[in-house]
C-alpha cells in the first residue's frame, strides 16, 4: 500500500461506476471517505459504509433511508437521506475534496454546493458542467475552489496543458472511442436494442454514459465540459475518432506541438491522478502500456449526419446561454426512455437535435433558468417520442 499525504474525501454517488473506483483507489492509497452517498442501492452503500466507516452515509432516495439506518445501526456511521443531506456530504468540513461521481443534472446542487464551500472538486459528473457551467465555474473562483477533471479526455487534456504556458494554447484534440456502432449507417442502426448499445468496446461504465458513447452524445458533453474547463470555443476543440482509446486527448500548443497523453482504458488512472495531484502513484495491478502490443492507432472523422447527438451539442455550444441546459436535459430525457424500451435508438438523436433547434430559449443565465431549460428539454421529448 502507498501512502500518502492524509486525504479527506466525500464521494458523492459512491456506489456507481466511477464511485465504486474511486474506493478501489481509496483502498489501494489507503485513504478513508469522511462520506459516502448513493441514489438507491442501498445494500452496496450498507456495505461500503462497514468497509470505511465514514462519518456520514447519504440516501437521496428518502424512502430507503429507515432500511438504511437498520443496517448501519451498530456502527458509528450517521445516516442522512434527501437532497439536503447530498448537500451536507458534499460541505463536510473535514473533507478538502469531493469526487463528483453522481450521473446526471441530479450531481449539479450537491457540485454547486461543494465548489460554495471552496473544495477540491474531483469532477468525473459532466453534466452539471455542461448545464450550468457559467455557474459552477463562477463559483469556484469566488470562493477559492478547484476543479480537477476525471473524465479521461479533460484529464489527459490538463495534464498536457503542464507541457506550456495557457496563453500558448491554440486549441485541443479530443478523442472519442466511436462507441459501438462506429462505421454503422442510419439503416443499420434502426433496429440496435438496448443491450446492443451497452456493449461498449473499450470501457465498462454505468448505463447512461454508455448509452452516450453509443450515440456520440458523450463526446458533445465532453465538448462544452472542456469549453468550461479550459475556457476554449468550440472551434478550439477538434473531435477526433480514435478506436484504441489509448491517446485519451491531448493540447495543440502555437507552434504546432500536439502534447497527447496515453495510456490503457482504465478510469482508475484519472480518478487517482485527482486525487494524488500534482503527485503521481502506481495504480493498483494496472498492466503497462505497450505500443508494440497495440500495434498501430487510428483516427478518423465522427460521422455527425448518423449521430445526431454530437451536432446537436456543438449547435448547442455556438449558441450558448440556456442551450446546453436544454441539449442536457433532452439526452437524460430519451436515454431515460430508450433504457425503458419505449424509444429506438435513432429517436434519441433526432429528438436532442430537435430539442435544439426548436427551442427559444433567450434568457439570462440564472440557476432558475437553466433548470427551466432543462425541463424544457424533457418535456420537447416527452412531447415529441413516438
Ligand atoms: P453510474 O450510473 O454507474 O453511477 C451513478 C451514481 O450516482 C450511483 O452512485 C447512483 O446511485 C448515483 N445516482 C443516480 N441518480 C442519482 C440521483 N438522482 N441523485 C443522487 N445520486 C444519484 O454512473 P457512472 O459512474 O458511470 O457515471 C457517473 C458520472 O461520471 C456521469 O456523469 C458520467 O458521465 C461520468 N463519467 C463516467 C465514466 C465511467 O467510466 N463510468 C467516465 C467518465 C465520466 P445508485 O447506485 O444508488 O443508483
Ligand atoms: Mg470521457
Amino acid at each position: 500500500m502507498t501512502q500518502l499525504p492524509e486525504k479527506h474525501i466525500a464521494v458523492l454517488g459512491s456506489t456507481g461506476s466511477i464511485g465504486r473506483q474511486t474506493l478501489e483507489v481509496c483502498r489501494s492509497l489507503g485513504i478513508r471517505p469522511v462520506a459516502l452517498t448513493a441514489h438507491s442501492n442501498t445494500e452496496l452503500l450498507a456495505a461500503q459504509a462497514r468497509e470505511f466507516l465514514p462519518r456520514l452515509v447519504v440516501v437521496t432516495e428518502e424512502s430507503l433511508a429507515s432500511s438504511l439506518k437498520i443496517a448501519l445501526a451498530d456502527t458509528p456511521v450517521e445516516v442522512a437521506s434527501g437532497p439536503q443531506a447530498l448537500e451536507e456530504a458534499a460541505t463536510l468540513p473535514d473533507a478538502d475534496t469531493v469526487v463528483g461521481a453522481i450521473v446526471g443534472v441530479a450531481g449539479l446542487a450537491p457540485v454547486l454546493a461543494a465548489a460554495k464551500a471552496g473544495k477540491t472538486i474531483a469532477l468525473a459528473n459532466k453534466e452539471p458542467l455542461v448545464s450550468a457551467g457559467a455557474l459552477v465555474t463562477a463559483a469556484v473562483k469566488e470562493h477559492g475552489a478547484r476543479l480537477l477533471p476525471v473524465d479521461s479526455e479533460h484529464s489527459a487534456i490538463f495534464q498536457c496543458l503542464h507541457a506550456g504556458e495557457t496563453r500558448d494554447v491554440a486549441g485541443v484534440l479530443l478523442t472519442a472511442s466511436g462507441g459501438p456502432f462506429f462505421g454503422k449507417s442510419r439503416e443499420e442502426l434502426a433496429s440496435v436494442t438496448v443491450a446492443d448499445a451497452l456493449k461498449h468496446p473499450n470501457w465498462v461504465m454505468g448505463a447512461k454514459i454508455t448509452v452516450d458513447s453509443a450515440t456520440l452524445m458523450n463526446k458533445g458533453l465532453e465538448l462544452i465540459e472542456a469549453m468550461w474547463l479550459f475556457d476554449l470555443t468550440p472551434d478550439q476543440i477538434e473531435i477526433v475518432v480514435h478506436r484504441q482509446s489509448i491517446v485519451h486527448s491531448g493540447v495543440v500548443f502555437a507552434d504546432g506541438s500536439l502534447v497527447a497523453q496515453m495510456g490503457l482504458p482504465d478510469m482508475r488512472s484519472a480518478i487517482q491522478y485527482a486525487l494524488t495531484y500534482p503527485r503521481r502513484y502506481p495504480v493498483e495491478g494496472m498492466s503497462k502500456l505497450s505500443l508494440t502490443q497495440i500495434g498501430s492507432l487510428s483516427f478518423a472523422t465522427p460521422d455527425r449526419s448518423t449521430f445526431a447527438c454530437l451536432a446537436a451539442c456543438e449547435a448547442a455550444a455556438r449558441k450558448g446561454g440556456l442551450y446546453p441546459a436544454a441539449v442536457n436535459g433532452a439526452n437524460e430525457g430519451a436515454v431515460a426512455l430508450f433504457l425503458e424500451g419505449k424509444l429506438p435508438f435513432l429517436q434519441i438523436g433526432e429528438l436532442v437535435q430537435g430539442a435544439v433547434e426548436a427551442l427559444r430559449l433567450p434568457g439570462e443565465v440564472t440557476l432558475a433558468a437553466l433548470l427551466e431549460a432543462d425541463a424544457a428539454g424533457r418535456e420537447y421529448v416527452r412531447q415529441f417520442h413516438k
